[in-house]
């Protein structure tokens, strides 16, 4: 059955409105995608019922919140299908997830370990490793990528050793689209000793996730970017390792007992959760988890799909026009530059005629060096997109080259 684009499309309000005179074309689902209905109204349903401290056992709509907030660990555990609640821990997002991993795991590193990531990272997947390196000694190393966009395997595989102790890479790169082909790097770390932390920012949105059948040691994600709430997110981590490792903020809830003799900490998840969490945060998140599990997901992915094949060979078929990032398996991410045309110039006359795209370096300046550019235009698609918004966007692309011409 095709997948009902209209339908899904009341679910999202935010889409149905007008930007500087035109139809709201919202393209910019990389950086963040919108939230429908069932996720703003499980977050005000519980501001306006349930709000209160959680953990705290003191009374009945604090045990309310405490048992929605662990039902949605459960919910994510599941969603992602990891072993166990202990093994989710809520972060701020992917930044800091990384940030956590990087410190806490990172901190037990030896001066001369080595940390490889690629040359498709996020900053947020790069700068965590540097600061490492500055305090630790360990070395950052970097995968290449080819002009395609695609990782080369063949130097990923000559650069392991046993004293590479992490890698951590993107499974899609949000500058390129790329999806990297984690499982092999996986399990080709693990025959070394080396552990992995995939950074799936770009990746969750699009398909289901296995973490047990991925192996991955450390997996993280933003909920926001999977239709959830900003300031909410994910570090999936194997129980005896995060077992193994420090905490990574003191506060309250981390601890079991406090004395001026000594701490004694929590046990997971909560170890690594110092302070009040982003209650309502978590409660969102987990609605959008119950959206997405209603989904037919796999029919979404394929209208994804279509919709970046359909925009690719239009972008192609433009003269001046530079796709940047043709992996052959890419989400449904277009980046592109005009000759001659900035990119900013060219996302502001976008944005006149109501297409949010993104426009710049995507937070990923070593990718657009190696490309020697200085951004692109990024238009990044979501199930809600339409192939009558593809068609907007390059109308409104035909009139800003005009114009700049
Ligand atoms: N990694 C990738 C691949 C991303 O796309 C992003 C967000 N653009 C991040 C990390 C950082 O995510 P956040 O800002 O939500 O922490």
């Amino acid at each position: 059955m095709a997948f009902d684009v209209v339908k899904v499309r009341e679910d999202f309000p935010i889409l149905a409105q007008q930007v500087n005179g035109h139809p709201l074309v919202y393209l910019d689902n990389a950086a963040t995608t919108q939230k429908p209905r069932q996720v703003i109204d499980a977050i005000s349903h519980y501001y306006l019922h349930d709000n209160s401290n959680v953990h705290r056992g003191a009374h009945t709509i604090s045990d309310r919140a405490t048992a929605h907030f662990e039902h949605a660990r459960k919910n994510v555990a599941q969603f992602i299908n990891a072993a166990s609640t202990r093994e989710i821990i809520w972060t701020r997002g992917t930044t800091e997830g990384i940030n956590l991993v990087a410190n806490s795991f990172g901190g037990q590193l030896k001066a001369g370990a080595r940390v490889l990531v690629s040359a498709m990272e996020h900053h947020s997947n790069i700068v965590p490793w540097q600061m490492l390196a500055e305090r630790q000694g360990v070395t950052v190393e970097v995968i290449p990528v080819d002009e395609a966009g695609v990782l080369n395997l063949d130097a990923f595989h000559d650069m392991l050793d046993e004293n590479v102790a992490l890698v951590a890479v993107n499974h899609v790169s949000n500058a390129l689209g790329s999806v990297n082909p984690v499982k092999e790097i996986i399990q080709a770390s693990q025959a070394v000793g080396a552990k992995t932390l995939i950074d799936g920012a770009q990746a969750i949105a699009h398909w289901p996730l296995d973490v047990q059948s991925l192996g991955c040691d450390f997996y993280v994600f933003s909920g926001h970017k999977l239709f959830g709430p900003t300031g909410i997110g994910v570090l999936y981590g194997k129980e005896a390792l995060l077992e193994a490792m420090p905490p990574y903020q003191g506060g309250g809830e981390m601890i079991e007992t406090v004395s001026f003799a000594g701490t004694t900490y929590n046990q997971l998840p909560f170890k690594f959760e110092a302070g009040t969490p982003d209650i309502a945060g978590v409660i969102g998140l987990s609605a959008a988890i119950d959206y997405l599990n209603a989904l037919d997901r796999p029919a979404a992915e394929q209208h994804e799909q279509s919709l970046l094949a359909v925009a690719t060979e239009r972008a192609e078929s433009l003269d001046g026009v530079t796709v940047i990032g043709r992996s052959p398996v890419k989400t449904a991410i277009l980046g592109f530059v005009v000759a001659g045309i900035h990119s900013s110039d060219l996302g502001m006359l976008l944005d006149q005629q109501g297409v949010a795209v993104r426009t710049g370096h995507h937070c990923a300046q070593p990718i657009m060096e190696q490309y020697k550019i200085s951004g692109t235009v990024r238009a990044s698609f979501s199930f809600y997109n339409t192939h009558e918004e593809i068609d907007r966007l390059f109308s409104a692309l035909a009139s800003a080259r005009k114009l700049l011409s």
